[in-house]
């Protein structure tokens, strides 16, 4: 049975001329505490469907049980006839990757194992809460501010509770952050978010996202068949550890990758400030990623798995249904 939620009240002041982000189901705005003067963003979801309401409500379940640093904290959750709206933690400065490209100074590894820390903790934080995110690629990862390096992990709206041992199957996502488990419509569990973390970790020092094809099939492809390598002009001033955590995430076999714990006791992200005394060469992933992050502008897609897993039965020269946002 889904709880109802409170009714929309004028505690809040939404800002509906300041768009935060938008996705597919709804737009993000700023928002004010009227009694306190808080600066707040709300996320007003669209909710006309049966289906689409009960996607918001377990958004709202799940952010309701966890409470991290590295986690985006929910307020309030308040719903009217057809919308569902989750009044949220302000985060100001924007997507990691944004920042990245935006910044003056170019990033070093330890930059990248600062960033990558941070998401493991706040997986390792949801996973002993029995949450699997799901959709952990860059634009759900968000900066607090434009100077610190302080990361926050968003949008809970395809993450699920799980029981270990359950038995769940997803159907959506963005095609090059996609785990082979969800691609071929199998179970998915904890590693599936670490898959992921391989794949951020990849790009956030090559500036190269590792199964991105010319077009979905492709990708899906790739990914299926769990082929990569490190580019070498990309990975040129990229260490061996860095190198070692990104193998050990890039598994095909759920089993065979680090979890979020073993991720946090990796080489890689220790002694990180021993490190920094030393490790400043310069990646060379803000100049790719830059390259990168022009083309998505066009290419923000999401895909139904059901759709992709008809590239299993009819090879690749099957299309794919795009839901384009
Ligand atoms: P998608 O279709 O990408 O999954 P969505 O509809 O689930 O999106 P979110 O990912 O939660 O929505 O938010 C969309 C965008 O709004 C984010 O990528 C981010 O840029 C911005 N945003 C979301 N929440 C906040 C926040 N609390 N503070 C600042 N900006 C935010």
């Amino acid at each position: 049975v889904s709880p109802s939620l409170a009714p929309i009240s004028d505690d809040f002041l939404i800002h509906t001329w300041e768009v935060l982000g938008s996705g597919r189901f709804g737009k993000v705005y700023r928002c004010k505490e009227r009694r306190s003067g808080l600066m707040l963003a709300a996320k007003v979801i669209n909710t006309i469907t049966a289906k689409e309401k009960e996607m918001a409500l377990n958004e709202v379940q799940v952010m309701n049980q966890l409470s991290h640093g590295n986690v985006l904290q929910l307020y309030q959750a308040m719903e009217t006839r057809n919308q569902v709206v989750l009044i949220l933690e302000y985060v100001e400065g924007g997507e990691l990757f944004d920042r990245i490209v935006d910044e003056s100074s170019p990033l070093t590894e330890v930059d990248a194992m600062v960033f990558v820390k941070q998401i493991c903790e706040a997986l390792h934080y949801m996973h002993q809460m029995y949450v699997i995110h799901l959709d952990l690629k860059p634009e759900n990862i968000l900066c607090v501010d434009r100077t610190s390096h302080q990361v926050k992990i968003i949008d809970f709206g395809l993450a699920r509770r799980y029981k270990p041992g359950g038995k769940l199957r997803v159907n959506f996502g963005t095609p090059e952050f996609l785990a082979p488990e969800v691609v071929n419509f199998d179970f998915v569990s904890f590693p599936t978010d670490m898959w992921t973390l391989g794949v951020v970790t990849y790009m956030l020092v090559s500036g190269m996202s590792p199964f991105l094809g010319d077009e979905d099939n492709q990708t899906l492809s790739n990914v299926l068949a769990a082929t990569w390598y490190f580019d070498e002009d990309a990975f040129e001033h990229v260490s061996a550890e860095a190198r070692d955590f990104i193998s050990n995430l890039l598994i095909r076999e759920k089993g065979g990758r680090m979890s979020a714990a073993q991720c946090l006791k990796h080489p890689w992200l220790n002694n990180i400030s021993e490190k920094a005394k030393h490790l400043n060469m310069v990646l060379k992933s803000q100049v790719l990623l830059r390259k990168y992050m022009a083309k998505k502008l066009w290419k923000k897609n999401y895909i139904a798995v059901a759709a992709a897993n008809r590239l299993k039965k009819i090879g690749s020269s099957g299309s794919l249904t795009s839901l384009g946002v």
